[in-house]
């Protein structure tokens, strides 16, 4: 027994979740959960098969990316994941994954635009794409800069990490997060999803209009707003 077994379990069970979801190949992706009283999350061990998982591999961190906990090596992406917890306060679980219509526009470093109803109902703009990293970030603390390139494009954009809980970074992959593991799993899924309605739209009409402003916000509210009415 473990004050953090809860967090393993959960880290566990979310990380799971994306082989069955499609959204990664071999040991591809990542997801952590955190427990914010005990300042430290659960992440994934690296290079552990998902058949090969247990919540006992599950490696315990810090917001500052030092192992408190574990046997293993933790995810390499660990560091993105530890300086995204400290900065943003509202957010327990962090996922990463490489799915492949998500990746495509991250590589073609475009936001992915709002053209339908299935993307409105999870943010009223366009996924962000934050810029492919500088030559002094990559070769310096690589991991720990993505989590800054995340956070300065948020900035830059004026976007709200509470509502817009996904983004591209250029030319490498996304990162969902959310108030849970299983949250941040959902989003992850919702991206890959909404990415490749995306790319299907373009390649029937290369100029397809972006939805219009009273559908986006009679989609969003009727999921989020105070008045919401969507679900049981
Ligand atoms: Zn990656």
């Amino acid at each position: 027994m473990s004050k953090y077994d809860h967090i393993r379990l959960s880290a566990y069970n979310a990380n799971m979740q994306l082989p069955k979801l499609g959204l990664v190949l071999f040991t591809f992706g990542n997801v952590s959960a955190a427990d914010r009283e005990l300042g430290v999350f659960a992440i994934k061990p690296s290079g552990v098969p998902y058949e090969d998982l247990s919540p006992e591999k599950m490696v315990i961190v810090d917001f500052d990316g030092n192992t408190v906990e574990g046997d293993l090596r933790p995810s390499s992406d660990t560091k993105t994941h530890a300086v995204l917890y400290k900065h943003w306060e509202g957010i327990n679980g962090i996922v990463h994954t490489h799915s492949t219509y998500g990746t495509a526009w991250a590589q073609s470093q475009r936001d992915i635009p709002i053209f339908g109803t299935t993307h409105a109902d999870h943010l009223t703009v366009d996924i962000p794409c934050a810029p492919p990293m500088n030559d002094e970030m990559i070769k310096g603390n690589y991991e720990y800069q993505t989590g800054f390139q995340i956070m300065e494009c948020f900035k830059e954009k004026g976007l709200d990490y509470k509502e817009v809980e996904m983004v591209l970074v250029g030319n490498h992959a996304p990162f969902t997060w959310g108030k849970t593991a299983e949250k941040a799993v959902y989003n992850s899924a919702v991206l890959e999803a909404v990415a490749q309605m995306a790319y299907l739209t373009e390649q029937i009409d290369r100029s397809a209009p972006r939805l219009k402003d009273a559908l986006i916000k009679k989609h969003y509210e009727r999921k989020h707003g105070p008045d919401s009415y969507y679900g049981q």
